[in-house]
């Protein structure tokens, strides 16, 4: 039995697999996988970490690990200042049945000094810090969470029924920039269910209004407006640099075009529809799920084409169908929980019911699939004026 500290560590030291800074670096940079976890003090942390590691106190580590790494099997190297706290940690994860642990030899003050990568937490003002403070007690947000959401940038299309509880809960959730595409006027008809919009900015345009509701909300928020009708001419330039798309246009032309750009560019859409009572929400992800051509490869004829009278839908769908596309994305952007991916959640809000239709993809699909046949935007015909 070890007397002394040294004799301790010694004896830890004998009994555990150690790896040299070297080759983390090498493996971060070979993308290998690895759960990466930094056994310091949270202040420590705070100053800088070996890119891509979750913090998991040494004090805490018992409590903390198996929540922060559930998979036992999964290869962790764990690193400290200087290699003893992680040397100790690493025989605490083999006494808890971890299969696959290193301890880095060395550690972050060596790793620094030879001048490897490090990543900074970023820093949250006092003002948001008390702003998000219910995001940041949330495990799966915390302060990087939160600071991700405020680098994030969602894009959405139109500003109305949809659009507009979208809007606000991504703007109270601190998505930094929100992109907003739409062509109309506030009118007097929308404020049934269109809540960005307000009686005193009847007959200014939407994007305009929203601006204000979204910035009164929170100045956080870097709105960039898009007063145009999307079409094959300008959906690459909107879509560049968004994160992920929430799409809340519902007509057919629009659809198509969102979709073929989603898949090249290579961005997550948000499906949200409504009629009278009822809504339907999906998320595209591109490549990884069906896509809307993998479900309707081309739009109907037009005169198949479901018939466009004005349909009255419940002043309140929109609300829960707009804030369910919001949830996705809030997900998305967290890296958290399960997407709505190859998933149609249908919604009836007269009989309080929620269905869900499992969608799939299609090797055949004319812009995802194995041999696409659809390689340029299409802008098909306007069924009928929306
Ligand atoms: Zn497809």
């Amino acid at each position: 039995m070890p007397t002394t500290y040294t004799d301790l560590i010694a004896d830890v030291r004998k009994s555990i697999r150690t790896v040299p800074l070297e080759e983390i670096k090498a493996r971060l940079e070979a993308k290998k996988p690895m759960v990466l976890v930094d056994v310091r003090e949270k202040e420590e942390f705070r100053q800088g970490y070996i890119p891509g590691a979750l913090s998991v106190p040494r004090g805490f580590l018992e409590m903390q690990i198996e929540k922060a790494v559930p998979d036992k099997s999964a290869p962790v190297v764990l690193y400290c200042a200087g290699g003893t706290r992680s040397a100790l940690a690493a025989r605490t994860l083999n006494e808890l049945g971890y299969a696959n642990v290193e301890s880095a030899t060395l550690g972050f003050v060596r790793w620094k000094d030879s001048g490897f990568p490090v990543e900074r937490p970023p820093e949250l003002s006092d003002a948001q810090r008390a702003r998000y403070s219910r995001h940041i007690i949330l495990d799966e947000v915390g302060e990087a969470g939160q600071a991700k959401l405020l680098g994030s940038k969602v894009l959405l299309l139109g500003a109305g029924g949809l659009g507009s509880p979208a809007a606000l809960y991504l703007a109270a959730a601190g998505v930094g920039t929100i992109g907003l595409v739409d062509l109309d006027v506030v009118d007097a008809s929308n404020l049934q269910r269109q809540i960005l919009h307000a009686t005193s900015r009847l007959g200014v345009s939407k994007v305009d209004s929203a601006e204000k509701a979204i910035t009164d909300l929170n100045p956080d928020v870097k709105v960039v407006k898009f007063e145009e009708r999307l079409d094959s001419s300008n959906v690459e330039r909107i879509f560049k640099g968004f994160d992920i798309v929430v799409d809340g246009c519902d007509n057919f032309p629009t659809r198509y075009l969102v979709n073929d750009a989603s898949v090249w560019l290579n961005i997550p859409v948000v499906h949200g529809s409504i009629f009278r009572f009822e809504g339907q929400v999906t998320t595209f992800m591109p490549r990884q799920g069906p896509c809307y051509r993998c479900l309707y490869p081309e739009p109907p004829p037009a005169h198949l084409a479901p018939s466009c009278a004005e349909a009255g839908v419940l002043g309140i769908l929109p609300g829960i169908v707009g804030t369910m596309q919001a949830t996705e994305a809030i997900k998305y952007l967290l890296g958290k929980g399960d997407l709505l991916k190859g998933r149609l959640v249908c919604y009836d809000s007269l009989r309080m019911k929620f269905r869900e239709l499992k969608l799939r993809r299609d090797p055949k699909c004319p812009v995802c699939g194995e041999s696409p046949t659809i390689t340029e935007y299409i802008d098909y015909e306007q069924f009928c004026a929306i």
